[in-house]
């Protein structure tokens, strides 16, 4: 599950968030959503996660969650050595600048009354007593890293580019010299010739600053790039957790074989094979998921274990990790043999 001998910088354990649901003029406690149930995963120091999913599959708050943006209600989130989840207000205070969050919308997450010196010096201003003209130097230090003209220092958001924009919000994550970033969709909101440029800072950023990154995004043709590691998250849940490589020549679990199958393939040989497989039904309410394996009403390969008992998250090959009773040995000699046959062929779509 890890590199060989590179510690995880990020561990996740069985992190839960549900927001209950209230009913009546007595406000009754009637049920919970569960947006988050139960996701584990690590990431190497220096590396980056991709965290994809379909939209509401609850992989934002997974992100909002680990940084203590909504307050979790079950699970350990270990950053560099401290629980996050379990910190005192003042501990939690003194961590943030370690671990910061690049928001999906630049324009809703920067303050349009500010300018981009006081945006971005907002955090020096909470964690640091630094003189007025020492912020300004980090602030010039911050535009050069992230590529905007000192000259525009004193401008106001509504004067940027939805590209500059984004950088602005980088710079503002940077301001701290954070060891961990959550990206939570990034580009979603910029023109797709904008896209590739805010990906590729990010990328130098993290190798200049030896960056590690949660990067959240339903664009599964950007993460593949940019991700060691791939987490597909359905209706609150870990689907599949795979090298990235090895995820998109080959994805294990069938939900993210479908997801998949969507995705422009680069090579020629591999996408003739591929057969896109368009899935029925909607995504049940996270407020009433299903008893057993949670994509057991839409999946094409369900069996009938999978409509009672929940398949935990397992490596089934080295490095791989899949949450399906086609890959455990209980579940039956169908899904049994049906993996194994497909372990062995090495096959590919
Ligand atoms: Fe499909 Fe069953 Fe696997 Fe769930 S556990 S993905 S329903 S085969």
């Amino acid at each position: 599950m890890l590199d060989a001998g590179a510690p995880p910088l990020v561990q996740v354990e069985d992190l839960k968030m549900h927001f209950p649901i209230y009913t009546g003029i007595f406000r009754k406690h009637t049920g919970d959503v569960k947006a988050v149930d139960g996701v584990s995963f690590d990431i190497t120091a220096g590396q980056t996660l991709g965290l994809v999913g379909e939209s509401g599959c609850g992989k934002s708050t997974v992100g909002r969650a680990m940084l203590r943006l909504y307050e979790p209600t079950a699970g350990r989130v270990i950053i560099d050595g401290d629980d996050v989840a379990k910190l005192a207000p003042e501990a939690l205070r003194r961590k943030r600048p370690t671990m910061q969050m690049v928001f999906q919308d630049p324009q809703a997450s920067l303050n349009p009354r500010m300018t981009l010196a006081d945006i971005v010096s907002e955090p020096l201003d909470e964690h640091t007593d630094w003189t007025r003209d020492r912020k300004l130097e980090r602030v010039y230090e911050l535009m050069d890293q992230v590529g905007l003209n000192r000259r525009f220092v004193n401008r106001f958001p509504h004067e940027f580019s939805g590209g500059q924009r984004q950088r602005i919000g980088i710079a503002r994550a940077l301001a701290l010299k954070p060891r961990f970033i959550v990206c939570d969709e990034p580009i979603a909101a910029l023109d797709v010739s904008i896209q590739a440029q805010v990906v590729n800072l990010l990328e130098d950023l993290q190798e200049k600053l030896g960056l590690t990154y949660l990067f959240i995004s339903h664009d599964l043709s950007m993460v593949r790039h940019l991700a060691q590691r791939v987490a597909v998250m359905y209706l609150g849940r870990i689907a599949e957790l795979s090298p990235s490589r090895d995820l998109y020549a080959r994805p294990l679990h069938p939900y993210a074989e479908a997801l998949l199958s969507a995705v422009n393939e680069p090579d020629p040989e591999l996408a003739a094979r591929r057969n896109r497989i368009i899935l029925k039904g909607d995504v049940p309410s996270p407020a009433n998921p299903p008893k057993g394996c949670n994509f057991c009403t839409r999946c094409p390969k369900v069996m009938d274990i999978c409509r009672n008992v929940k398949p935990s998250l397992a490596e089934v090959e080295p490095g791989r990790l899949v949450a399906c009773h086609l890959y455990t040995p209980a579940a039956g000699s169908t899904g049994g043999s049906e993996a194994n046959e497909r372990n062995q062929q090495g096959e590919t779509r």
